[in-house]
């Protein structure tokens, strides 16, 4: 029995102070049903600090994370924010590898693996994202790919590593798009990238790690998901956003 997960990206919206007034808004929706499910918030790195205030003040059992992390510790990486910097500002989680920042900020499996690496060492859970464009989807591929990203994504680790870390299946023609997977799809290629997990880690951390769906999940559309058998949750992006709609979906994991 695995404990479902509704992690919100906020991507590149809200400013801090619009921070505040959502995330107040989502904790002062927290009820008794939450506690069955782990929550996330993932808003810009500026938000963090205003968003780790407010869900404190509440004693929220609501969590943080980063849309993106370095994997060095410091240094010359103008415009880069460092492991310690998000330990020191209370996020405990960080997406990684998410398909916006591979096809728009060169984001490589590469990179994906050095942030996974430098960020279960210091105990934090990477949100490793994988997913296939259309042109995969339509050449029949997409399994191989999703698999070989999370095959990169975790090379190198120890299966008590590895359990740190959740894994996104975001197919990118679904993202922002208003077109989801099937759920035939979606369990589809999140069953093979369990699998991936067993041969990679064992078959009991495989079955320990939360999977997610990602792309275009929005209240009217979690219940085809949820009852998939390797669909734990999901990465939202647009929903996340408004009130109702982050409760709702917290609400029916
Ligand atoms: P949408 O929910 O807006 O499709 O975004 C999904 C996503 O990319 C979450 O990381």
């Amino acid at each position: 029995a695995r404990k479902p997960l509704m992690i919100g990206n906020w991507k590149m919206n809200k400013t801090p102070a619009e921070s505040v007034v959502l995330s107040q808004g989502i904790s002062n929706r927290y009820n008794r049903k939450w506690d069955k499910v782990g929550v996330v918030l993932c808003p810009p790195s500026i938000d963090l600090r205003p968003v780790v205030t407010v869900l404190d003040y509440d004693k929220s059992l609501i969590e943080v994370g980063a849309q993106n992390v370095h994997w060095e510790p410091s240094g010359a990486f103008t415009g880069e924010i460092s492991i310690p910097m998000l330990k020191d500002v209370g996020a405990t989680w960080c997406i990684v590898g998410h398909s916006e920042r591979r096809e728009m900020f060169a984001e490589t499996d590469e990179t994906v693996n050095l942030k996974v690496r430098a960020l279960v060492d210091a105990r934090l859970h990477p949100i490793v994202c994988v997913g296939e464009s259309l042109a995969v989807r339509d050449a029949g591929t997409t399994i191989g790919f999703v698999t070989d990203q999370v095959r990169a994504a975790f090379a190198g680790l120890e299966p008590a590593e590895a359990a740190l870390a959740v894994v996104a299946y975001e197919p990118i023609w679904a993202i922002g798009t208003g077109r989801t997977a099937t759920p035939e799809q979606a369990q589809e290629v999140c069953a093979a990238i369990r699998a991936t997990l067993a041969d990679m880690f064992g078959t009991e951390t495989a079955q320990s790690m939360r999977i997610l769906y990602g792309g275009s999940m929005k209240p009217a559309n979690v219940d085809m998901f949820m009852p998939c058998e390797d669909i734990d949750g999901g990465l939202i992006g647009g929903a996340a956003l408004k009130v109702e709609d982050f409760t709702a979906l917290v609400e029916a994991a």
